[in-house]
């Protein structure tokens, strides 16, 4: 947990949702610690090629922008409104309903109107309007425009590092305004001038160099995966065997790389493997495709075209006819959304089809590349598992809806198919905070680092009350999820705000449940406590 002296959760929790005496342009952006990201490191920017590497922190008053600083941005915000419909669209669009106000995390946590996703977007529209409309140019502040100045440069960074582009406001507004959108469009504009944030580019610069987010060599990533082998022997008394770069299997298989190396989720990689053992699938993991995620999302669409490649680089190499993908949240954002048209279709990879039941994969018709949900759901649907809930009888489950499989792609019962199969005692909660209306986590999009703690707290409050109501009410004391950050993220706010619960991936569930051919008799979960048979 951070050590920012930050607010205790009875004190964080009096939200003041009084808007400030001064008007929202008029009211300057104050850098509180604990609420914003540190800037990206020099050395990350000139390895990604960005501009403006240098030595800065947005509390600086000097941000050391480059002289023609304006017109560059200007410049990118014209070339955009040029390319992107949606942008023009979200830009011009909007009649002030409010139905998205209140929907953010963000605002419900910290009662800041910039915070409400019309202002938001307001924030970026009053520019366009100053300089891209007649009435604007003419009129200025009477018609909402305003000039582009320093102070609003550091009002579009702090607000648009306080978004987690998770969409949940745009499930609520009548014209689809897609509040994510507009938020890639600040973060690129902003990093023309070399403006954004370290947990955002560094990943990005390791995904470069070394494959993955966190910067591991292959000889690591092998040595990993061999030591969770180690433990899932220890646990059940056989030995899963690790393909690593294998050319001419049949299936490409991409986690999230957080999976591999960061508990809860070491949990969830482990009931990969055990699943793929025991249902002998033909396989191959990759050193190279190593990470599932795509920071690129968070930075600009070029840098989520150059992430995504790499994955079709190798299933291409490697000779395999389609890709399973792990528990991710933005891989899967990217492949359902963006794939298709900025690297696919992937014509060189075949339809997928299961090999265990022949259900054909229709919807990964273009990207090939199947979430695993939907492929073990699959398998249970065909009763080719073997699944004792019994072993999960000392876990009280309830399930948060990841936002990017959740809102982008629509996976909404194959994971809860899976729970059920998988344990006894399952419990939804509140119909508002679930599935499509899924609550954020408060930290997606790159703003689940320590200096940023106090914001995270603030914007997965809501999420966390929601998990706080079936503890009370039904005694849960374990959150499921299908996605790596949120098993980290959503590991710190339980500890914060609800720290009987504690977090993990479906596919650990699922491992507690599976029999195997071979096994000892199970007397532990993957974790090691022990089962209540
Ligand atoms: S996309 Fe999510 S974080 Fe961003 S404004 Fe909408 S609800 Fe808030
Ligand atoms: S719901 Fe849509 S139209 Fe209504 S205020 Fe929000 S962004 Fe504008």
């Amino acid at each position: 947990m951070s050590s920012l002296k930050i607010p205790k959760p009875d004190e964080l929790i009096k939200i003041q949702y009084r808007p400030p005496k001064t008007a929202w342009q008029d009211t300057p952006v104050e850098f509180r610690p604990g609420t914003w990201s540190y800037a990206g490191a020099a050395k990350n920017l000139t390895a990604l090629g960005l501009p403006n590497p240098r030595a800065w922190q947005p509390a600086d008053l000097d941000w050391k922008l480059p002289p023609d600083w304006r017109e560059i941005i200007l410049e990118g915000m014209k070339e955009r409104l040029e390319k992107y419909r949606s942008f023009r669209l979200f830009m011009d669009l909007c009649v002030r309903c409010g139905a998205c106000a209140d929907k953010c995390h963000f605002y419900i946590g910290t009662g800041d109107p910039k915070n409400m996703p019309v202002l938001r977007a307001e924030l970026l529209r009053s520019v366009y309007r100053r300089y891209f409309t007649e009435s604007g140019k003419r009129f200025g502040r009477l018609v909402g425009a305003r000039d582009l100045t320093v102070d609003v440069l550091k009002e579009w960074f702090y607000y648009f590092y306080q978004c987690t582009e998770c969409r949940r406001c745009s499930v609520f507004c009548p014209y689809g305004i897609d509040q994510a959108e507009i938020t890639m469009m600040g973060r690129e504009l902003l990093d023309l001038v070399g403006c954004n944030i370290n947990w955002v580019v560094e990943p990005a610069a390791n995904c470069f160099r070394t494959g993955n987010h966190l910067g591991i060599q292959p000889g690591g990533i092998k040595d990993m995966l061999e030591f969770l082998a180690d433990d899932i022997e220890d646990r059940t008394g056989v030995r899963v065997d690790i393909p690593l770069n294998r050319k001419g299997a049949e299936i490409l298989f991409v986690a999230p790389s957080g999976d591999y190396f960061a508990d809860p989720g070491t949990y969830t990689c482990m009931g990969y493997l055990m699943l793929f053992h025991e249902i002998g699938l033909d396989y191959t993991m990759s050193t190279y495709a190593s990470e599932g995620g795509n920071f690129g999302l968070f930075h600009s669409h070029e840098m989520v075209k150059r992430l995504n490649a790499k994955i079709y680089a190798e299933a291409k190499r490697l000779g395999v006819k389609w890709i399973i993908g792990g528990e991710c949240g933005h891989m899967w954002r990217v492949v359902n959304q963006y794939m298709d048209t900025m690297n696919g279709p992937a014509d060189f990879l075949e339809m997928p089809v299961s090999p265990i039941t022949g259900t054909r994969f229709e919807n990964a018709r273009a990207t090939k590349m199947v979430h695993i949900a939907e492929f073990t759901a699959d398998l249970i649907g065909n009763g080719k598992l073997r699944l004792d809930p019994r072993r999960n009888d000392h876990l009280r489950v309830t399930f948060h809806d990841s936002c990017n499989p959740a809102r982008a792609m629509g996976i909404l019962e194959e994971p809860r198919h899976i729970i059920r199969s998988a344990c006894n005692v399952f419990r939804e909660m509140a119909e508002d905070t679930i599935r499509e209306k899924t609550l954020c986590c408060g930290a997606g999009a790159g703003l689940g680092n320590e200096e940023n703690f106090e914001m995270r707290m603030r914007g997965g409050m809501p999420r966390a009350m929601a998990v706080r109501d079936v503890v009370e009410k039904f005694g849960v004391n374990r959150l499921a999820c299908m996605c790596a950050i949120d098993r980290v993220t959503l590991t710190s706010l339980m500890e914060y705000w609800v720290p009987q619960v504690s977090v993990m991936g479906v596919h650990e569930l699922l491992a507690n449940a599976l029999v195997m051919k071979g096994e000892k008799e199970r007397t532990t979960d993957l974790r090691g406590d022990p089962l209540s048979l």
